[in-house]
């Protein structure tokens, strides 16, 4: 039985999200393992959708009914969570303010204009740029957003970073377990490795959550693009412990449910690394699938060495979450200019 029947989900997304085979990906990869994307990239007509709008599925029911008029949040310069935010705002009707932290030492002429805060701008959210760095915790200056909504007469709603730290921010995610459940019996085998990006951590928090009540948490594994493990995997770890409470899973989520490696977010939040790059270009090269450079390209290339380093025993099948984040390469496209 689902652990979400008795919450309200306002749909942002078309539905459950497709799973592909990825056969030029798994023989470009030695074929010993065999790779599957499930496509959370592909979930929505909204902005070129992507992970949050699963979340948000769970936040806007409770967003109406506060009464609000407004949507508040924050992200980095090319967030791709506020720009979710900004879309959801236009399509439930109301305003948006988001908070845009430079959180990433990346320097491009074009980094402010194009792609996730374009599309946030022509969605008429009102995008504020703050020189603050990197933090996935709750900020002054997101605070000081919700009091100038309340100042100039509005009703806001506040959205934490990455809609985690949020009663329901996990919700989508277990959604998303119960899915995959779905899926395999229709698909006639089982997923043995589930692999994951992890950065405020609502995402894998939900997935542990939801996969915890089929008994194979352990086998999420999160490849960590913060840069910042400590204090990703303290957050991980309060998401599954309230949400496990809130859905009534009925027993605790043990350490070893939580799977996180930390050997792929390096040189820092935000910046490839030249094996993120090799990475990203050999999705695309093999399968047309298009990953980013600060969330899916890192996820993306932890998957690929995990897979040549023998972590996957032979005859594993793995199933690559794609959780969107494409918009943010037009920021970057100095990297790609020869491909
Ligand atoms: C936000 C985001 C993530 C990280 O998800 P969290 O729930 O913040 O851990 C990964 N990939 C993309 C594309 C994202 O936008």
């Amino acid at each position: 039985m689902s652990l979400l029947t008795k919450f309200e989900r306002y749909p942002l997304t078309f539905g459950p999200t497709p799973i592909e085979h990825l056969p030029r990906l798994t023989e470009a990869l030695g074929g010993d393992v065999e790779i599957y994307a499930k496509r959370d990239d592909c979930n929505s007509g909204l902005a070129m959708g992507g992970n949050k709008l699963r979340k948000l599925e769970y936040i806007v029911p409770d967003a109406i009914a506060s009464g609000a008029d407004t949507l508040v949040s924050i992200g980095g310069v090319q967030s791709n969570h506020t720009r979710m935010v900004a879309a959801t705002a236009a399509k439930i009707g109301m305003k948006c303010v988001v908070i845009q932290e430079k959180w990433v030492p990346h320097y491009d002429a074009v980094y402010d204009r194009v792609g996730n805060i374009m599309m946030t701008r022509l969605m008429g959210a009102d995008s504020r740029l703050v020189d603050d760095g990197f933090d996935i915790g709750i900020r002054k200056s997101w605070e000081d957003a919700i009091r100038s909504v309340e100042e100039a007469g509005g009703k806001p709603y506040a959205i934490p970073a990455g809609a985690s730290v949020h009663k329901y921010g996990a919700l989508g995610y277990i959604g998303f377990a119960e899915e995959v459940a779905e899926q395999e019996k229709e698909l006639g085998f089982r997923f043995d490795y589930i692999v994951v990006c992890v950065v405020t951590g609502s995402t894998q928090g939900g997935m542990i959550v939801g996969f915890a009540a089929q008994d194979r948490a352990d086998r999420v594994i999160g490849i960590d693009a913060s840069g910042t493990p400590e204090q990703t995997r303290a957050q991980v770890r309060g998401i599954v412990d309230n949400t496990a409470e809130l859905v009534g899973l009925g027993r605790a989520i043990r350490e070893d449910e939580i799977v996180i490696n930390n050997d792929y977010a390096y040189p820092a939040y935000g910046v490839p690394s030249e094996e993120t790059n090799e990475a990203i270009r050999l999705a695309a090269r093999t399968e047309a699938m298009i990953t980013d450079p600060v969330y899916e390209g890192k996820s993306m290339q932890g998957m690929i060495d995990l897979t040549r380093k023998g972590f996957f025993p032979k005859g594993s099948r793995v199933l690559y979450a794609h959780l969107g984040g494409a918009p943010a390469l037009n920021g970057y496209s100095y990297y790609y200019r020869e491909g």
